[in-house]
């Protein structure tokens, strides 16, 4: 039996006329890419952190902010960066772009955060750097995570994809002292520019280099040298560098989807208190919220079948699609993913944590015109399915 009602997407980004507006007025302006709305956006970027020490790097993805930020550490062949099998390949194909190699950890499973166990046990002499992953936009365990980084003299570069914004010991992600943060604003992310990202950072010397790495190796630094006003047109190349910059039409977008962070963070918290309700008594794990006076992003809303559910989880999401009802499945770990099982040898025993969650795990819609009415719609299906 097919459901009539329109089909519930998985994730529906919100646009409003701010956007549109500003997106016409860039390109009315002759000034398509890199430019002053970019600035703007970075700034304003700063500005929503509330921290003044920091520095905002827009980019046209979180790969290339996370490229960016392990090149800047100096990570090359040899090298060895630790990050968690329950992730979406981005977050460790960096490494690989630099020649270096992953160690992929299991996470804890109650909040399918990296395990800071794991990776304590994973540091050898090659590890160079960690990258924890908020998944779902809950905050991994920073303070176990930076203590473990300090005591081994490892680089951290947060991949905080899912985590604009959410806090972590009451501070926001993005200013809790790693090496450098990196946000996306994909299509399906709390905030959007269609594709984008913002590499955040204190290091200033990190900073310059991610400038630089950003747009080609230019720099026109090597001219102050000489003479106080550089010419507009000189600039020197000092690195291969990459083509990463974020356009001005991109950060049109950006900027007016920033201002409305909060109240989209408070929408989806809404949605997952009216899941938390509707759900309960269903024989789901349902994901846990953040620890007392903790913000919790809520990209994700990520439920699991109880061990003795009565249907497998890909019946359950082939019924959920029956019912006009999208979702997916974060993550199929990477230790399951031909290349990272092949390239390291691994297998799912090593990885029991992130292992088990996959099998049950289920991904339900969240985004903030979600309605009260949807979400009883998703509710009753996920009863009908599990119980009728
Ligand atoms: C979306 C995502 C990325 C990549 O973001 P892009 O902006 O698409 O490059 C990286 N890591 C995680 C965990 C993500 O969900």
């Amino acid at each position: 039996m097919s459901d009539v009602r329109p089909f519930l997407p998985f994730a529906r980004p919100e646009i409003g006329d701010a956007e549109i507006a500003e997106v016409v007025d860039t390109l009315r302006s002759g000034w398509l890419t890199t430019g002053p709305k970019a600035k703007r956006f970075e700034d304003d970027f700063s500005a929503f952190l509330g921290d003044p020490k920091l520095h905002s790097l827009a980019v046209n993805s979180a790969t290339a902010g996370l490229h960016l930020a392990l090149e800047a550490l100096g990570i090359g062949p040899g090298d060895e960066v630790i990050t968690t099998t329950h992730t979406f390949t981005a977050t460790a194909e960096v490494v690989r772009y630099l020649g270096a190699d992953v160690k992929l950890v299991d996470i804890d499973p109650k909040t399918l955060c990296i395990d800071p166990n794991a990776i304590e046990s994973a540091i050898g002499p090659k590890t160079k750097a960690i990258i924890p992953v908020h998944y779902g936009g809950l905050a991994a365990d920073m303070v176990a995570i930076l203590e473990i980084a300090r005591r081994h003299g490892l680089g951290v570069v947060e991949d905080a994809a899912h985590a604009l914004p959410a806090t972590c010991g009451g501070k926001l992600v993005g200013t809790l002292g790693s090496d450098a943060t990196v946000f996306s604003f994909y299509a399906n992310k709390t905030i959007t520019t269609g594709e984008g990202g913002m590499v955040v950072s204190h290091d200033e010397k990190l900073v310059k280099r991610m400038k630089t790495m950003r747009l080609h190796g230019m720099s026109r630094d090597a001219f102050d040298r000489f003479t106080a006003t550089v010419p507009s047109w000189y600039y020197e190349i000092v690195a291969p560098g990459f083509k990463y910059n974020l356009t001005d039409i991109a950060a049109a977008i950006g900027i007016h989807q920033l201002r409305r962070a909060e109240e989209f963070q408070q929408k989806r918290q809404a949605i997952a208190e009216s899941y938390a309700h509707a759900l309960a008594g269903l024989p789901l794990l349902l994901p846990p919220g953040p620890p007392a006076g903790d913000l919790h992003s809520w990209h994700l809303y990520a439920v699991r079948l109880a061990d003795d559910a009565s249907l497998s989880r890909d019946a359950f999401i082939e019924a959920l699609f029956a019912a006009g009802i999208g979702c997916s499945v974060h993550y199929i770990p990477l230790h399951l993913q031909p290349y990272w099982r092949d390239r390291y040898g691994l297998a799912a025993a090593q990885f029991p944590h992130s292992q088990h969650a996959f099998e049950g795990l289920v991904s339900l819609p969240i985004y903030t015109s979600l309605s009260e009415a949807d979400v009883a719609r998703v509710a009753a299906a996920a009863g009908a399915a599990l119980c009728g």
